[in-house]
């Protein structure tokens, strides 16, 4: 599992340095710098410990819930 990115990010990056193990990072939607800038998460690297949770001003990441 790891941390869900809604659409309501505005790829501001205050998420990025909350990170402490570099899950975060930005990019844009589509290739070669076209589209909306917005945070996505390196899967593998993500344990899912919610540093990076209060980090967000847009409310826009979210914990897995189990079940
Ligand atoms: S949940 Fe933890 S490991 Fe995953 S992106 Fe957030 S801060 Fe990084
Ligand atoms: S802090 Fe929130 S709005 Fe800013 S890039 Fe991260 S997820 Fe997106």
């Amino acid at each position: 599992m790891a941390v869900t990115i809604l659409n309501c990010c505005t790829g501001c990056g205050a998420c990025v340095a909350a990170c402490p193990l570099a899950a975060l990072t930005l990019m844009t939607e589509r290739p070669g710098g076209y589209g909306r800038r917005r945070a996505f998460v390196r899967v593998a690297r993500c344990t899912d410990c919610g540093a990076c949770v209060p980090s967000c001003p847009h409310l826009a990441l979210e914990l897995p819930t189990l079940g």
